[in-house]
């Protein structure tokens, strides 16, 4: 079993000098647990990453805080890396409870609010209209799936967020801003790439690097062909190497796993990884005439692994191979197709 998918530990544990890491259940592909951060100050304590909304989560919120004797009202800071459920699920409950702030990057996006606040250019805006109304941009032929999309977004839009507190930060931070925990200094290094609003924590003065799902220790986060920029294969390869730069990084603490030693190797082998996607996608189109998403998704990915997720990911190759100048990208009959240029 990969680590990021073994169960959730039920003690905290100290894993650098003042941090304490609390596991929360999450039950989804490949996961078994988020690592809630808690870092204790003189005026009480921080926490990053809240775990998926709902009560296992939030009673493993109240027994870890418990155990690490950091009664929930003490919170006055909550981080939050990106606006995935499985780390903003339970901001909205914690700030409720405690009063406590909430800091993501200023492009913080969850998929069912209102968007006005990320000044969109048009392109960006008809992206995300697609998104919002379950529409694939690479124009899928599987409408049940489509029409799921459709519901689900509307259940979210209209009925869920009720039943899911949705925050709201009430600070928005850039790139290379600082936040002073007590006598910890931390700054915040946007990583866009695995979603576009996706912010690690660097504590320059010991060299602990927040990764959240920017840097796993076994799995290669995912990187979404929708809602994340037109090429955000290219944005989180500049962020891996954005990471890597960072001066003195000793220990990187991710949202699921173990603490990772040695960033740049770790940062080298997801790279390796799609490269290696990349290089299959390009022997697929050179073989075969042009293809859909989802033909290309099935070449690449062993049948368990079909859906949606498979084709966001394969969508995002081959579209920055698009960028790249390598393929070239039609519509027929209402699909749109990738094949190589000059085929
Ligand atoms: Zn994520
Ligand atoms: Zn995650």
């Amino acid at each position: 079993m990969k680590e990021e998918a073994a169960p959730p530990s039920p003690d905290p544990k100290e894993v650098a000098p003042g941090v304490i890491r609390v596991q929360l259940p999450i039950n989804f592909t490949g996961l078994g647990h988020t690592n809630m951060y808690v870092l204790e100050d003189d005026r009480g304590a921080a926490v990053l990453d809240t775990g998926l909304p709902g009560r296992s989560a939030w009673s493993a919120i109240r027994r870890g805080l418990g155990a690490a004797g950091v009664p929930i009202a003490r919170i006055h800071t909550i981080m939050v890396t990106h606006s995935h459920p499985d780390h903003f699920g339970n901001a909205a409950r914690l700030m409720a409870e405690s009063g406590a702030d909430l800091l993501t990057h200023t492009a913080f996006q969850i998929w069912w609010t209102p968007d006005d606040h990320l000044a969109l250019d048009e392109d960006e805006m008809a992206r995300h209209a697609e998104a919002r109304a379950g529409r694939m941009p690479w124009h899928g032929a599987s409408q049940h799936r489509s029409i799921r999309a459709r519901a689900r977004g509307w259940w979210m839009r209209n009925v869920g967020h009720r039943m899911y507190p949705t925050p709201s930060p009430t600070r928005r931070l850039i790139d290379g801003e600082e936040l002073q925990l007590g006598r910890r200094t931390l700054r915040a290094v946007h990583t866009p790439g695995h979603t576009a609003d996706h912010l690690c924590w660097f504590e320059p003065e010991t060299g602990v690097l927040f990764s959240g799902d920017h840097v796993l220790p076994s799995i290669t986060p995912h990187i979404a062909g929708i809602g994340a920029g037109p090429d955000p294969l290219a944005d989180y390869v500049a962020s891996l190497d954005k990471a890597v730069a960072l001066p003195g990084v000793g220990l990187v603490l991710p949202a699921h796993g173990d603490p990772i030693a040695d960033l740049a190797g770790r940062a080298a082998s997801i790279k390796n990884h799609h490269e290696e996607r990349l290089d299959q996608l390009r022997h697929i189109v050179e073989a075969s005439g042009p293809m859909t998403v989802e033909n290309l998704a099935e070449e690449l990915f062993p049948k368990r692994s079909w859906g949606f997720m498979a084709e966001s990911e394969t969508f995002a190759h081959i579209e920055h191979l698009r960028f790249l100048g390598e393929v070239d990208r039609a519509e027929v009959d209402g699909r749109v197709v990738f094949g190589a240029v000059g085929h």
